[in-house]
């Protein structure tokens, strides 16, 4: 049977490993839209290789360029945040939310109110606006599956366990690559050394949030939406080897652990498979080999971005999109190399500590919060 499947961000490095899979069984899906930012030639050539019905670019300065690859095609070819919206309202059976910040928000929304399977690995749009989703997502429907490896862990360990019998949830965490260095060198970090993950290979912006570990406040928030366990049963544990992807441990004493290779193919193609299960040709684990696997405490004080984003979820309300928003305006500006890397989680402190907008109640208001918090991170910066 062929179903149908979109993909927002289809030209970064999740929108790469989804394509990858579709590729290895090409007859099994239908392609209904890819978009990207701005890669006008890297989208098109997506476009034309997998028969899609349309490709979108975000920046719509970028739409002549698309226009231009794409024609002698039947493709059609849209821009702008609008034409976001729409490519994630055609109502595919499965929708990739993959595109990274904030920005990916309103399609994440749009793709919800058609009631049909979202795979979300876009975490900002849920720590922005959690609240708001997953009542959507109640209201229209839709089927929720976390892409995020550590989410997808525990929505496999949980298979339809009951909420009420767990009494701890761990993410795991790799630590990054900064895991055992000093404040003082954590303070002259550089760029090249940020962007170097130890075990995954990522976009520039997550692979700077894992060596915060901001990545790891964020999923934290991102949990406690899509597991209702309560902030109490939700820990953290530094995980170098990045085997063990997340654990559920049951009243009765059990602990659950989903394990895999390093690979964003393997949650990947659990969400595209659900609730069966899909080949890949990921290089299969090799316990012998990895030896051992070893677990650490945070530690909070060399990177406190993981404190922030707790403080964040209790105060409630406008908080997560404020940590957020100045999350993304301090990681861009650390790669435009603007402040340091110990800089980054002391502005979205500061943004914090400033007077938060009242609770957003709806999308626009969230977005309202989102665009307010950049402009303050921004004066602050
Ligand atoms: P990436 O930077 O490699 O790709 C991002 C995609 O979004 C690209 O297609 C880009 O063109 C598009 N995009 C960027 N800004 C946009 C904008 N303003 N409007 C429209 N499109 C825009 O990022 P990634 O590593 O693939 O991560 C994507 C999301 O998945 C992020 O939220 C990230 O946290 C999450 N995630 C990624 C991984 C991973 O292994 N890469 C793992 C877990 C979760
Ligand atoms: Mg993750």
């Amino acid at each position: 049977m062929t179903r149908s499947i979109t993909i927002l961000g289809a030209t970064g490095s999740i929108g790469a490993s989804t394509l990858d899979l579709i590729r290895q069984d090409r007859d099994a899906w239908d392609v209904r839209a890819l978009t990207a930012n701005c890669s006008a030639k890297k989208l098109a050539a997506l476009a034309v290789e997998f028969g899609a019905d349309m490709a979108v670019v975000g920046d719509a300065t970028c739409l002549a360029d698309l226009r231009e690859a794409l024609s002698g095609t039947s493709i059609r070819a849209e821009g702008g945040a609008q034409a976001l919206c729409e490519a994630a309202a055609l109502g595919a059976d499965v929708t990739v939310a993959a595109i990274v910040g904030c920005a990916g928000l309103a399609p994440v929304m749009a793709a919800v109110e058609q009631g049909k399977t979202l795979a979300l690995a876009n975490k900002e749009a849920l720590v922005s606006a959690g609240d708001i989703l997953m009542d959507a997502v109640a209201k229209h429907g839709a089927t929720l599956l976390p892409t995020d490896s550590e989410h997808n862990a525990i929505f496999q360990c949980l298979d339809g366990g009951e909420l009420s019998d767990i009494r701890w949830i761990t993410l795991t965490a790799s630590g990054g690559p900064f895991r055992e260095w000093s404040h003082e060198q954590l303070a002259q970090a550089k760029r090249e050394q940020a962007l170097k993950h130890p075990n995954w290979d990522m976009g520039a912006k997550i692979t700077i949030d894992s060596a915060t570990m901001m990545n790891k406040g964020l999923e934290f928030i991102e949990a406690w939406h899509l597991f209702p366990v309560g902030l109490d049963r939700l820990r953290i544990v530094v995980h170098p080897q990045s085997v063990i992807h997340s654990m559920v441990e049951y009243r009765d004493g059990s602990t659950l652990a989903q394990l895999g290779p390093p690979d964003m193919r393997v949650p990947i193609a659990s969400c595209l498979a659900w609730p069966g299960r899909m080949d890949t040709n990921c290089k299969p684990l090799d316990l012998p080999t990895i030896g051992q696997l070893t677990f650490f405490e945070p530690d909070e004080d060399r990177f406190p971005a993981t404190k922030l984003a707790r403080e964040a979820v209790h105060a409630g309300g406008a908080a997560p999109a404020v940590l957020n928003a100045a999350n993304e305006v301090a990681v861009s500006a650390f790669l435009d190399g603007q402040i340091t890397f110990t800089q980054i989680s002391a502005l979205v402190a500061r943004t914090l500590d400033q007077q938060l907008p009242p609770p957003p109640a709806s999308l626009a208001e969230v977005l309202g919060v989102d665009g307010e918090a950049r402009r303050r991170a921004i004066e602050l910066l």
